[in-house]
């Protein structure tokens, strides 16, 4: 990038850096989501963020898969990749690792990011690249009409499983913990605005891959999952830390509170496991672990360089 004065080029862009950003800067469409949709929280806390922030919108990309939540990119004025069903990690990857400099955040549902982008899933954690991924959870497929997820409860009655879910819904949570070189991992629920903002904030501001869990109610087909936790304060317990996230009005409201040391894995993975409380907070921090594009990184050459190369690996083949 070539600085001028208060300006700088970029790209083949003149960008001037005393600009700043207003709300309406990040808004993009007008979502569609429906009424009462856990997504529109989500949404707001992100624009808030990128405002807070004051990222430039054109080095923000939002990349997501197929679902409800993965219209997200429309509604914002960033770039963006609305892309396939499970895909939205390794594009993320792909933008990270080709312009380390953008603010980069992948956008997940509960089916994209667990079933068909699983593998993406373990691999983009145990890589570390330095994203920022959120996971809305409704556990249930809402884009095409009530269909059994991932990390659908166990009984959950959807058109494919009218019965009842055979199996116990995946906990996202363990499983992340689970993956070598995890780095960050938090869980939130969207119908807590002050602590999704916070838990966006820490993650944004993590050195390396930030997966963070949203629990998402959707009023069309999964109503019910949250409202206990949302009525009952006592079904709720935040994970408290001077280093983990912090909502003091919300500490009077949520009256179960356990200290965690965010650096504890052990003790986060046992928090993590499945006991009826809906834990919200930061399971798991590490920002001494490899960062992919760091380790990853081969050093800048010259044209000079570069010809001396290629000149040398054509002389293999000279006969
Ligand atoms: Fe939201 Fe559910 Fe409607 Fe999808 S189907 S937009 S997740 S409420």
């Amino acid at each position: 990038m070539i600085q001028f004065g208060g300006c700088s080029l970029l790209g083949s862009a003149v960008v001037d850096d005393d600009r700043s950003w207003s709300m309406q800067d990040y808004e993009g469409a007008i979502a569609r989501w429906c009424p009462g949709c856990g997504d529109h929280a989500v949404l707001a806390a992100v624009q808030r963020l990128l405002e807070d922030e004051q990222l430039p919108p054109e080095q923000t990309v939002f990349v997501s898969g197929i679902g409800c939540s993965s219209r997200f990119p429309h509604y914002l004025k960033t770039y963006g990749f609305h892309g396939l069903h499970g895909r939205a990690l390794p594009v993320a990857l792909g933008v990270k690792l080709r312009r380390p400099e953008l603010h980069v955040f992948a956008v997940m549902g509960d089916g994209d990011c667990c079933s068909i982008g699983g593998g993406h899933w373990l691999h983009t954690t145990r890589y570390n690249p330095n994203i920022t991924a959120i996971m809305l959870d409704n556990g249930v497929y809402g884009l095409t009409k009530n269909q059994t997820s991932p990390t659908s409860p166990q009984g959950l009655k959807s058109n494919t499983q009218p019965r009842g879910a055979f199996l116990p819904g995946m906990n996202p949570i363990s499983t992340t913990l689970g993956i070598k070189n995890a780095s960050f991992v938090a869980q939130t629920g969207d119908w807590l605005p002050d602590h999704i903002y916070a838990t966006l904030k820490k993650a944004y501001h993590h050195k390396g891959f930030a997966f963070v869990r949203i629990l998402q109610r959707c009023p069309a087909y999964t109503d019910h999952l949250f409202t206990d936790a949302m009525r009952d304060p006592s079904r709720i317990e935040l994970l408290l830390h001077p280093n983990g996230i912090s909502v003091p009005e919300l500490e009077g409201i949520y009256k179960n509170h356990t200290y965690h040391d965010p650096s504890d894995l052990t003790n986060g993975f046992r928090l993590a496991q499945d006991d009826g409380r809906f834990r919200l907070g930061l399971f798991y921090q590490n920002e001494r672990l490899p960062v992919y594009e760091e380790v990853r990184a081969v050093p800048a050459k010259s044209a000079e360089q570069k010809l001396e190369i290629l000149n040398k690996e054509l002389d293999r083949y000279a006969v």
